[in-house]
């Protein structure tokens, strides 16, 4: 609020409210002021929000948040409150601005509230690190129920199934599962298709409202000399990029890294994304590793390092794994090996 010279700040982005006072439902908002904080819902959340706000007043409302803001405002003079021009829309906007004309002037944030979260604590870390062992071994034990006939469908369903036995509360994203031809689709669905070739899957579970996010590339039989290649530069690029990682390096330079391998072996085009991405209370979440990215890394974030190969009628690559950027350089969270052998999981 010093910093933008504000008198107070609301919060809508859902993600932000949990991590500001613990509330995990799905409608409310947060208005920060300098000695006190309110957390808005409707009834719905009145006995939940009972159970998880710490350190917030919480208000219930019937028709909507605007007239308890401004009964909460009060009299004291027009005040400059922030918000997060990304998570507020146009319509909520103008609707808060009509209701509290004369009371509050809401402008937007210069410095996104999602920055506050984007270096972890040790307990977070913890929930984490437990994500990510459920994650691996549902996909442990996923990749040993494949047969001849096993699809992909088959395989996001059998990761998914045996991470929620294991704990996890649900996929943080739906899982891709792309073989073959369908490994060029970068963002592909799983389909009735056999698995054949090699096989992108990409997966994350959820636990304790952490995401986790990694990819590994598997060869269910003959794969194209290119794809293979391909895997092995990804690995390279990959290596690079964990190099680079320190606090203090801006996150497009550790792209840069990665993304320079690639290019060198001519496939600069095959690499359409950015390298990577934070990993929190949202599965993609500041800071962005990626070309144009302004980020710069910090002690205690968490990142993804994805760098991805996609060959058009031939096949696709990608191997992702999380990391924790540390005072010392990157350690690697995810503990995976990198083979292209299912048998070597
Ligand atoms: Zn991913
Ligand atoms: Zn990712």
């Amino acid at each position: 609020m010093r910093h933008e010279n504000l008198d107070g700040v609301l919060v809508t982005h859902l993600p932000d409210i949990r991590y500001l006072c613990g509330f995990t439902g799905s409608s409310g908002m947060v208005l920060l002021l300098p000695r006190r904080g309110l957390f808005l819902t409707d009834f719905r959340y009145r006995e939940q929000s009972a159970r998880e706000i710490v350190g917030l007043k919480t208000i219930v409302y019937e028709t909507g948040p605007e007239k308890s803001l401004l009964k909460t405002l009060g009299d004291d003079g027009l005040l400059r409150i922030g918000f997060d021009p990304e998570f507020l829309s146009y319509k909520g906007t103008m609707s808060l601005r009509r209701y509290l004309k004369g009371k509050a002037s809401f402008v937007p944030l210069k410095r996104s509230l999602t920055l506050l979260r984007a270096r972890k604590s040790r307990l977070e870390l913890e929930k984490i690190r437990k994500g990510i062992r459920i994650a691996e071994e549902a996909f442990r034990d996923a990749l040993r129920e494949v047969e001849r006939n096993t699809t992909e469908t088959d395989l996001a369903l059998a990761v998914d199934t045996v991470a929620r036995r294991k704990g996890a509360e649900g996929p943080a994203f739906e899982t891709i599962v792309a073989s073959g031809l369908r490994g060029a689709l970068v963002h592909a669905s799983p389909s009735r298709r056999r698995l054949r070739g090699a096989a992108v899957i990409d997966w994350g579970v959820m636990y304790e409202g952490y995401c986790t996010d990694a990819t590994r590339t598997v060869a269910f039989g003959r794969v194209p000399d290119a794809v293979r290649k391909a895997h092995l530069l990804v690995l390279e690029a990959q290596e690079r990029a964990m190099e680079k990682i320190r606090p203090g390096v801006r996150a497009r330079d550790v792209d840069r890294a990665a993304r320079e391998v690639i290019e060198e072996a001519g496939l600069g085009d095959a690499f359409g994304h950015g390298l990577g991405h934070g990993v929190g209370l949202e599965v993609h979440e500041r800071p962005y590793v990626g070309k144009t990215s302004r980020d710069v890394l910090e002690e205690g974030m968490v990142i993804t390092n994805e760098p991805g190969i996609y060959l058009s009628g031939v096949g696709g690559v990608r191997v992702e794994d999380m990391l924790l950027v540390t005072s010392q350089g990157a350690e690697l969270l995810t503990t995976l090996p990198r083979t292209l052998d299912p048998g070597g999981y």
